[in-house]
């Protein structure tokens, strides 16, 4: 090792297993926490044949390789979930420390990113935002902004109160015009979860960027018949990929875009 490796160096390599690691946990949140099961117990066990998981066929990415994606007991295939949740959660956690280094940000800013991955592949899979991953996070978001100020706690508070206002009367418009519900009350709280985090600026940004993908994508499946217009896309993945682009390139857009307008 160089001895010219410099903290913040060491803090970037050290996220990727950190991040792998959370990533692992995170599955389990994806798959217990809808189906109101422990997060603790019974220990990590195959779906499909029951058997426990030793330790060593469960570290992330790694053991997946190893055994060729499928169980030790049973061979049946390991869903390719496990292995993405993983790097993707490694993937953010690299890029985190990379553009915020070693600071009180980036560790508020961890568990935002762990909470939106886990929110996406629930939300996919169910249609839901559990209340647990998104009410009790909203007051971690503002207290990190009292002991960061970035964003100032004024920005906080206004982006969480109008990133809930601006769902609650998108769905409520979506009601009346279409007769069907568009967003639902997980999508309420998430939004807030984003403006306490990133301030209404950002939260904005994340908002429309999800907005602009959602209807891109939705119209492109439709009209390539993967879906009908009757069926419900989730929100919440938009939401959360639009807060993540928020965080990493909002501010620099939103500059570019005002230097064009004024
Ligand atoms: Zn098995």
């Amino acid at each position: 090792m160089p001895a010219t490796l410099s903290l913040e160096g060491l803090a970037a390599i050290l996220s990727i297993p950190l991040g792998l690691a959370v990533g692992s946990f995170l599955n389990v949140c994806i798959w217990r926490i809808p189906r109101d099961e422990s997060l603790a117990f019974p220990g990590s066990h195959c779906p499909q044949c029951n058997g426990p998981i030793s330790w060593y066929d469960n570290i992330p990415l790694v053991s997946f390789v190893w055994l060729t994606g499928r169980c030790r007991r049973c061979r049946a295939p390991i869903h390719w979930r496990y292995p993405l949740v993983e790097g993707l959660t490694a993937g953010l956690y690299l890029m985190t420390v990379l553009h915020f280094g070693i600071t009180i940000r980036t560790a508020f800013l961890l568990l935002f990113l762990s909470v939106l991955v886990a929110i996406t592949f629930i939300d996919l899979d169910h249609q839901i935002i559990p209340h647990i991953l998104s009410l009790p996070i909203i007051p971690i978001g503002l207290v990190g902004s009292l002991l960061t100020y970035d964003p100032p706690p004024r920005d906080a508070v206004t982006g969480a109160l109008i990133g809930a206002g601006l769902v609650y009367l998108v769905a409520v418009y979506a009601e009346v015009a279409f007769q069907r519900e568009s967003m639902g009350g997980g999508d309420v709280n998430l939004l807030a979860m984003i403006g306490a985090f990133l301030g209404w600026r950002l939260m904005l940004f994340a908002f429309f960027s999800a907005v602009a993908s959602g209807a891109v994508l939705s119209l492109g499946l439709i009209a390539a018949r993967v879906l009908s217009r009757k069926d419900r896309i989730p929100f919440g993945p938009f939401l959360a990929l639009g807060a993540i682009v928020a965080l990493f390139v909002g501010d620099a857009a939103i500059d570019w875009y005002m230097s064009l307008v004024r």
